[in-house]
């Protein structure tokens, strides 16, 4: 009724304030003298040649391209460049994912918060490594240094990264509907994350997937938890979900969440 909508609304109208709050607090703290001293020395190491635009500007980390020009006169490599942000407001619902790990005590504190981070940052670069080795289409990790993650660009030879899923645009030649082995090919994708990595994604959506030429590419996984993790199970429901929304929207007649489940666990 008319007071549970008022009510919703005002709720958020006081959240997309503290957001613009945030996001300019936070954009503002990424690149601090810690973060370019990072990327200089990384500079200087030859790790990257140049540190270009943000790709993609997040509530917790920003992706900037860059470029690594060979000694050997070879054509330059793309990298991406992840780095996390040190602002507050971002761990408040990344407390639930930690587990068994160094736990710290939080507040306001900016050091305990650059150790935070830190660990994000450490986990999604062991957890890419993971994927990687099993085989998984992620982002090959290369380097990191504190909050900033060096990795493989996913895009094309002139720097133009691939589409998150949700922007793909499939050719439908034929009649069966483009999306459909999408679908099935990220069922054995999450099924192979589970078994061989023993990992579930935890926040695996059509923005955490980038597409090409009918290939998916897994990333984002700093929150990804092992599959003994008392709420990987709860973790791994809300993916399916998530994923089988995402498909059917997409007019794909996908298989019950249940049995989906039970192909990854089973
Ligand atoms: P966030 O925590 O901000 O969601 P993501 O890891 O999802 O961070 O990256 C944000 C965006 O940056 C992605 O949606 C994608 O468009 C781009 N991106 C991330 N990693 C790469 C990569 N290795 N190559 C190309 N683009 C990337
Ligand atoms: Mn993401």
């Amino acid at each position: 009724d008319d007071d549970f909508w008022n009510g919703d609304d005002r709720t958020g109208e006081v959240k997309d304030k503290d957001k613009d709050k945030a996001d300019r607090a936070t954009n503002e703290l990424v690149m601090d003298q810690r973060t370019r001293m990072i990327l200089l020395k990384m500079i200087s190491r030859g790790i990257v040649s140049e540190v270009h635009g943000a790709i993609s500007t997040g509530k917790e980390a920003n992706v900037y391209g860059a470029v690594l020009d060979p000694l050997d006169g070879t054509r330059p490599l793309h990298r991406a460049i992840k780095i996390y942000k040190t602002a507050i407001l971002v761990f408040k619902d990344r407390e639930r994912y930690i587990t068994g790990e160094h736990r710290f005590k939080r507040g306001a504190n900016k050091k305990n918060n650059r150790e935070m981070v830190k660990q994000w940052a450490e986990k999604e670069f062991r957890n890419l490594k993971r994927l990687h080795a099993a085989g998984i289409p992620c982002p090959e990790p290369l380097e990191l240094k504190s909050h900033v993650l060096v990795m493989e660009f996913l895009g094309n030879k002139r720097g133009y990264a691939y589409p998150r899923l949700r922007d793909a645009t499939l050719s439908d030649e034929g009649t069966e509907n483009p999306w459909r082995p999408v679908y099935i090919q990220l069922l054995g994708i999450m099924r192979r994350l589970f078994r061989v990595c023993n990992l579930v994604h935890a926040d695996l959506s059509e923005y955490n997937i980038l597409y090409d030429k009918n290939k998916l590419y897994i990333i984002d996984v700093s929150q990804s938890v092992e599959h003994e993790h008392p709420r990987a199970l709860q973790f791994l429901r809300m993916d399916i979900k998530n994923v089988g929304d995402f498909f059917r929207r997409k007019g794909v007649d996908t298989l019950q969440d249940r049995a989906i489940f039970d192909f990854i666990t089973a």
